[in-house]
């Protein structure tokens, strides 16, 4: 049994001795009790969040304790009602092979799922993430404008197609020609714009003429700075994550803009709402479940998905997420036998 426990805290960018590699038995489970094999470990950028200390709304994960993580695994043994050898689950195993489970918070995914990694993405907490935020705080109307970032990512993505279902025009902002290219010609957005372009700002404005009604936030930084000039009166910004924030170990360096943003609020009457998907939006799950379901089976919804081999490579792989390098939803084939 394999697996990434947390070795120490990272300054910044996480670092080849923040996770250790470790071999141990595989657990036996008890009555009561099941063995699950993980197949697929899902990366998420909140994953980065549990490796700090710093005040959140989760609890860090310890040193040496298996950095935590959802994961798709297949059920080995089970003395546990509802579940037998051999049926699908999702689950949060975390960085490791094998884990013993009571079947708390483990959804059984049958004995032949078509796309059992999906769980992980559209179909599962990223998929549920964009759609309540949208639906719940962001309430788009028909002509609106939704601005997104990380467009070709699994919140983002999902995002923008709801808002083209829901009859918006939506621009996406996305690091580099290929992810802005896919996002128009395969996710149907209107526009997207290259953030790491010299014009951003320019581009932006040119692709939101009649301003911006949603600025769904899973970015912070330059990119939130560019939007902010454009959002209309009444805009709704829901925010659901800050991801150039993430290794960063200090505030940015200029002026304090802190009361000229509170200025905005003020004269345009914006809303933004921080969320926690499933603290705040948990009952709206089989909602959400049933909708998503029904658009991805039409084909209304793409997903774009980018399956890594080997555990081992997990921590390299997450180092990516942060800095840009996936392109779609980033798992790990855990790749056990
Ligand atoms: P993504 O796959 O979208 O995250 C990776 C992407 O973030 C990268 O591909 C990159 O996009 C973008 N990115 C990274 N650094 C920067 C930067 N400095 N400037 C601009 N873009 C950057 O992840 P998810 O879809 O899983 O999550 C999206 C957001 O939603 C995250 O902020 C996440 O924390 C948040 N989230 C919040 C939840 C909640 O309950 N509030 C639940 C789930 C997710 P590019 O390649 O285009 O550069």
């Amino acid at each position: 049994n394999r697996r990434l426990v947390l070795a120490e805290r990272p300054e910044g960018e996480p670092t080849e001795s923040t996770l250790r590699l470790e071999t141990v038995e595989v657990p036996e489970p008890q009555a009561g009790q099941m063995l699950l094999r993980t197949e697929y470990l899902s990366l998420d950028p909140y994953m980065r969040g549990r490796m700090s200390d710093a005040p959140s709304y989760a609890p860090p994960v310890g040193i040496d304790e298996v950095m935590v993580g959802g994961t798709v695994s297949q059920v080995v043994s089970s003395n546990l009602e509802g579940f037998a050898s051999g049926d699908w689950a999702l689950s949060f195993n975390g960085w490791q092979d094998y884990a013993v489970s009571e079947g708390k918070g483990v959804a059984n995914l049958g004995r032949d799922p078509k796309h059992p990694s999906w769980a992980l993405g559209v179909m599962g907490m990223p998929g549920f993430t964009a759609w309540a935020g949208l639906k719940q705080i962001g309430a788009p109307k028909p002509g609106e404008t939704i601005v997104v970032g990380g467009a070709t990512g699994p919140v983002g993505a999902t995002v923008g197609q709801i808002g083209k279902i829901l009859g918006c025009r939506v621009v996406g902002i996305a690091g580099g020609k290929v992810k802005c290219d896919y996002a128009v010609n395969s996710l149907g957005f209107d526009a997207c714009i290259d953030y790491k372009a010299d014009d951003f700002v320019d581009r932006l404005k040119a692709a939101t003429p009649d301003g911006i009604d949603v600025y769904f936030e899973n970015i912070g930084g330059q990119v939130l700075d560019a939007v902010l000039g454009q959002l209309n009166t009444n805009a709704r910004v829901p925010v659901c994550g800050l991801i150039s924030q993430y290794n960063a170990t200090g505030l940015p360096e200029g002026p304090d803009r802190l009361n000229w943003l509170m200025g905005l609020i003020l004269r345009k009457r914006i809303t933004m709402r921080g969320f926690i998907i499933f603290e705040d939006f948990g009952h709206l799950y089989p909602e959400f479940a049933k909708e998503m379901n029904a658009w991805v089976e039409a084909g209304r919804i793409h997903y774009r998905e980018e399956v890594i081999d080997g555990l081992e490579r997990a921590p390299q792989a997450f180092v990516g997420l942060l800095n840009g390098e996936a392109f779609g939803k980033r798992v790990i084939r855990v790749g056990n036998s």
